[in-house]
């Protein structure tokens, strides 16, 4: 197949000698055994060039592998393939009577990429998205199948690991019985006096959304689980129309409001499946920082609202709880995240995501692996504390470095 394929958004075409779409694991043992390079992709909604083999390897595309979903509702466990999306688990694991314990705002993008990036949706005690993964199955560069489980010292790099190890071909995700969320949305939240705390802790998941033309929020989503108790959000007015978190675009777009009950895996996500998620002419980034900056940093961004403001269509704040993943931007640390989705202009968007990160500097900001960013190998270094055990991991697994691109090679310094 011809080397033409672009990322979601479109603002990349990857470069790469050749691009294959195997149609089961076999042909894609032998992509991988007879080729110097490679990398996969997923469902291409990362915003950055991490997927990108290069001119001399190949890209390999999983969305052609065996839709493999398996649930096991006795271990209350699902093992899913390579190239799965969350949407179709997530029907299968409801119709099994089960769930995940969490949901990025997408249900579109493929779990292994997903969790390749460290992926996450909020809540102040859900972890990442990778939280789920109690195994990892890795194709790895001389065409071996390794499985690592949890309790495997090599676990804790083997999830959140920007597809440097190998191909995974499967993952096991622990499941919950099945539960129901019920969605609320608020308009006109002001930044000045707010309890960060008590506001991102208000329910299951809390999404603050600002458009930074002035300080505050313009929306607050709370997804309320049915079987957890809910005091209510006394700090902002209810909606009285459907909320999309862009501006202009329609709500028709979005999962149920009103508080309209439903399973989790159709309140969760901001989105539904059968929609173009977010705008679809955008770009995004993400920074991770302590939960306790929250206010602070809050603040600092205020500081440079214009800048902001003049390429942005929405801020989108929320929490992700401490994970043990070496490269997840939320390891050790419980977090806040504050997301960027920026007009569809890389060189209008480009300077202000540097003011962004001088912006947030002094918090210890970790970017989100998927999205744009400008932070380099240095800075990175001190933000990941265990980058030299990784390192360590990836010279074990992948010797020859088959799966290492220049993205991955910036991230480790070499
Ligand atoms: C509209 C939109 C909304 C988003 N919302 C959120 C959000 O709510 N929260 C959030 O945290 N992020 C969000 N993202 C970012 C997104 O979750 C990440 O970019 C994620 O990596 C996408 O998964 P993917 O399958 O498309 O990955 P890809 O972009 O295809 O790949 C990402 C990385 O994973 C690797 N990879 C993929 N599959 C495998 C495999 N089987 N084995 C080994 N390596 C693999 C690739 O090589 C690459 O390095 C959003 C993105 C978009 C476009």
């Amino acid at each position: 197949m011809a080397a033409s394929v672009t990322n979601w958004a479109g603002n990349i075409s990857f470069t790469a000698r050749e691009v294959l779409r195997p149609a089961g694991v076999e042909a894609l043992r032998k992509a991988v055994v007879g080729n110097d390079h490679v990398r996969a992709l997923g469902s291409g909604h990362s915003f950055n060039r991490i997927a990108e083999p290069g001119a001399e390897g190949v890209l390999v595309a999983l969305d052609g592998l065996p839709q493999v979903i398996d649930v096991d509702t006795e271990r209350r466990t699902v093992r899913v393939g390579a190239g799965v999306r969350y949407a179709e688990l997530a029907r299968q694991v409801h119709a099994s009577g089960l769930a995940l314990a969490n949901m990025a705002s997408l249900p579109h993008i493929s779990v292994a990429g997903s969790v390749a990036t460290g992926t996450h949706g909020s809540g102040v005690r859900n972890g990442p998205l990778a939280d789920a993964v109690r195994e990892v199955e890795l194709l790895t560069a001389d065409g071996e199948f390794v499985t690592i489980g949890r309790g495997d010292p090599r676990f804790p790099g083997a999830v959140t690991s920007l597809g440097a190890l190998g191909v995974v071909v499967a993952l096991t995700l622990d499941l919950e019985p099945e539960y129901g969320v019920e969605q609320y949305t608020f308009t006109e939240l002001p930044l000045e006096g707010l309890d960060f705390e008590a506001v991102a802790g208000a329910a299951y998941s809390v999404s603050l959304f600002t458009d930074w033309r002035a300080p505050g929020f313009r929306q607050v989503w709370v997804k309320r689980r049915t079987d957890q108790p809910y005091a209510g959000f006394p700090w902002a007015a209810p909606a009285t129309e459907k909320l999309h978190p862009v501006p202009g675009m329609p709500g028709m777009n979005c999962t149920e409001q009103f508080g309209v009950p439903g399973p989790w895996h159709e309140r969760l996500p901001h989105f539904k499946a059968e929609f173009t998620p977010s705008s679809g002419d955008e770009l995004q980034s993400e920074y991770l920082l302590p939960r306790e900056d929250a206010t602070a940093a809050l603040s600092a961004l205020g500081n440079i609202r214009e800048a902001v403001s003049g390429v942005l269509q929405t801020c989108e704040v929320r929490t992700v709880a401490a994970d043990g993943q070496w490269l997840s931007p939320a390891y050790g640390r419980d977090s806040v995240a504050l997301h960027f989705t920026w007009v569809d202009d890389t060189d209008a968007v480009l300077p202000v995501v540097g003011e962004v990160e001088s912006a947030l500097d002094g918090f210890g900001a970790r970017p989100h692996w998927g999205k744009v960013f400008t932070t380099g190998p240095a800075v990175l270094r001190t933000r990941y504390p265990e980058l030299d055990r990784f390192r360590a991991l990836v010279r074990d697994l992948d010797p020859a470095g088959k799966f290492t691109n220049a993205f991955v090679r910036e991230v480790l310094g070499d």
